[in-house]
């Protein structure tokens, strides 16, 4: 598969199952996570979809397109292993979305297994994680992905 390919399916992946669980959470309250702002293309899309909830964005260095940069209530501005534990939200999320991969897989193994622990208390007991690694966290179950997208390229968990 060229490069090409596998851009334009992550991308895919990306939306079909962000949209999927705008859908899933539509009946439960609570605000929105953005973990990893990156050029700011998710993020426009969660505001597109949840334009009644208050987005949270987490980034250690924001470099998005200046149309899609959070304002600073809304910003948590630092590396997730400080950011995520320490985090105080107006009330428990809905949804997590965590795009953080690097591409180095035992760097991104290590960020997974500590997200995978540490963002389930930020989470609503009934609320949704959707993640382009595997977290594998305890006591969540995987989702089946929207139609069409492999299986490990994206994961959406709820308890
Ligand atoms: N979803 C984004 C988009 O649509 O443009 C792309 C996100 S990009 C793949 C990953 C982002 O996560 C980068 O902006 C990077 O700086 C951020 N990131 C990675 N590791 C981080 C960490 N430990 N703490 C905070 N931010 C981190």
């Amino acid at each position: 598969m060229s490069r090409l390919d596998s851009f334009i399916r992550r991308m895919t992946a990306q939306r079909d199952c962000l949209n999927r669980a705008a859908a899933l959470i539509a009946d439960i309250p609570g605000p929105v996570l953005e973990l990893g702002l990156g050029n700011g293309r998710t993020y426009d899309h969660l505001r597109t979809l949840f334009p009644e909830r208050e987005v949270f964005v987490f980034e250690i260095k924001v470099a998005a397109h200046p149309d899609c940069i959070p304002d600073a209530d809304h910003l948590l501005l630092g590396d997730f292993r400080d950011t995520v534990p320490r985090a105080i939200l107006p009330s428990p999320a809905a949804l997590v979305h965590a795009d953080v991969g690097s591409g180095r897989p035992k760097e991104d193994g290590e960020l997974a297994r500590f997200l995978g622990e540490h963002l389930q208390p930020l989470l609503r007991p009934d609320g949704l994680i959707v993640c382009d690694q595997d977290l594998a966290p305890q006591g969540w179950r995987k989702q089946p992905l929207p139609q069409g997208i492999a299986p490990d390229r994206y994961h959406i968990y709820q308890r």
